[in-house]
């Protein structure tokens, strides 16, 4: 058996990669990854898969402890911290009874707390950035190599994630990322900091990647960034983002094209249009308002104010009048009034959102609100909030009543209808991108039926006539992976020999 040190020198000599490879290979390292936060997380948590699998690990059985588990972390509420923490006290156990085992912490809150984390973690192996990602497996090896923490974060974007192997959840849906980073600064958002400004693909990248999916069965694709709308600012080009649309127009095979998140300052005509006259860009669109008051939008620093937001979704339903609009708003905005919260409740029953995604406002430390006076205090944010729901709920419901009797498309999905087994149905999002769950009939995750809606409740559609199930690559997709034999993805690659 060679020694370390002519181990060492051959690590030098035939390169880290394949190194790696083979012995993550020959050891069968399991790997679980953990995310939390947004889509723009679930995106990275498939690449950093995808890299492990590259350099040889497979994905842990559920129910089994991982050799290494990867934190994605989301840095955009004040509890994301005490839950990374919490999560990595509860693995120090765990760590002492598997020798070998590796924790490493990556994404938003890693780079903001950086080194603090093996401070407070000191059992944490690696800590790396959402600016390189790319660097997570050298960085395990050293750290198992060196027997010492690794912790590498860079402050400008190393790689694009988009070009770094995947490892896809679904096999007929597929996140795209078209930008990272954005310009903006929003007072109670910590994303620009962490993120970094605003960093475009290339627009034949991005349809490169999405024909590529295509091809492997992918049906719907998610056009993913910080702030979609301004895509293009980097190569100067305002109208990139109606363009990219309407070029995902042409690419045969791709059913469904949607997109997150716009910013409505930068929501341009051109883009309702493209919607419109594109048959594959479906008719539901993600709008963050935030609030409906004037005066906290200004706070806040999003540029717009309610009457331009109301507009622009005038302007949607116009052109597509079975749009959904769903959003996201905060309450509790330091400074805001009873005043300001009835203007958003106003906006919310003015602009009939199909849901919305409504946070309780938290101080972000490090954001600009934070230090905001007149902190409005959590007993009146929480009684608002109800309020909020309340309302959104109605409109919720409301505008899921005007869907029955009509039929609707429904993508199957793997995952949606959580009582689904007891129902004896399949559930799915319709184009819109409601959620529906459909009677059971011969269809697969990734196959499309269409049925009759029959019942509307606040959140969900029941559509139990089903008058047609459309077999489809994607569900042809979705069979060939459930039917794979389960492979570690590593190449053997045996025990280096070393040329002279
Ligand atoms: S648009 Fe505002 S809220 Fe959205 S990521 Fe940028 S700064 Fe944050």
């Amino acid at each position: 058996m060679p020694t370390d040190a002519s181990v060492g020198a051959r690590v030098a000599a035939i390169g880290a990669a394949s190194f790696r490879r083979t012995l993550a290979a020959v050891e069968r390292r399991t790997y679980e990854v953990r995310t939390f936060g947004c889509q723009m997380n679930v995106h990275d948590s498939e690449r950093i898969a995808g890299l492990l699998e590259a350099s040889g690990y497979v994905a842990a059985a559920d129910g089994t402890t991982a050799d290494v588990v990867v934190f994605n972390t989301c840095a955009v509420r004040e509890n994301a911290d005490n839950r990374l923490y919490g999560n990595l006290g509860y693995l120090v156990r765990t760590k002492a009874q598997h020798p070998g085992m590796q924790i490493a912490v990556g994404g938003c809150l890693a780079q903001k707390d950086q080194r603090t984390i093996v401070e407070r973690a000191p059992w944490v192996d690696v800590v790396f950035g959402t600016h390189n990602i790319g660097s997570l497996p050298v960085l395990l090896e050293r750290a198992r190599v060196e027997q010492e923490a690794q912790v590498e974060l860079l402050e400008a974007l190393e790689t694009f994630p988009s070009t770094l192997p995947t490892r896809r959840e679904s096999a007929y849906r597929a996140w795209v990322s078209i930008s990272v980073g954005c310009n903006n600064t929003c007072t109670f958002c910590i994303v620009p900091s962490l993120r970094g400004r605003e960093k475009d693909r290339r627009p034949g990248e991005v349809l490169a990647e999405v024909a590529a999916l295509v091809d492997d069965g992918v049906l719907e694709v998610t056009l993913l960034g910080q702030n979609v709308n301004s895509y293009g600012v980097e190569f100067g080009d305002r109208e990139a983002f109606g363009k990219l649309l309407r070029a995902c127009g042409e690419i045969d095979g791709l059913e469904r094209v949607r997109f997150t998140s716009p910013h409505p300052r930068d929501f341009t005509d051109d883009v309702i249009t493209a919607m419109a006259q594109t048959a594959n860009v479906m008719p539901s669109l993600h709008m963050p308002l935030q609030s409906g008051s004037d005066r906290v939008l200004a706070a806040m620093r999003r540029s717009y104010r309610a009457e331009k937001y109301l507009g622009i979704i005038d302007r949607v339903r116009e052109a597509m009048p079975d749009a959904a609009i769903t959003t996201d708003i905060i309450v509790g905005f330091p400074g805001e009034t009873e005043a300001d919260f009835a203007q958003t409740l106003e906006v919310v029953e003015r602009a009939r959102f199909a849901s919305a995604f409504t946070f309780q406002y938290s101080p972000r430390p490090g954001t600009p609100a934070a230090s905001m006076p007149d902190q409005v205090p959590p007993e009146v944010v929480a009684e608002r909030y109800q309020r909020l729901v309340a309302a959104v709920e109605r409109s919720a419901w409301a505008g899921n009543q005007a869907c029955l009797g009509t039929t609707v498309e429904v993508l199957v999905a793997e995952g949606e209808g959580r009582k689904d087994d007891a129902t004896a149905r399949l559930s799915g999002r319709a184009r819109d991108n409601r959620l529906v769950h459909v009677a059971a009939c011969d269809a697969r995750p990734g196959d499309v039926v269409t049925a009759v809606v029959t019942y509307a409740a606040p959140h969900h559609l029941v559509a139990d006539e089903v008058t047609g199930v459309r077999r489809t690559r994607g569900g042809d997709a979705w069979q060939s992976r459930r039917d794979a034999p389960t492979e570690p993805s590593g190449v053997l690659l045996g025990i280096p020999t070393v040329r002279a």
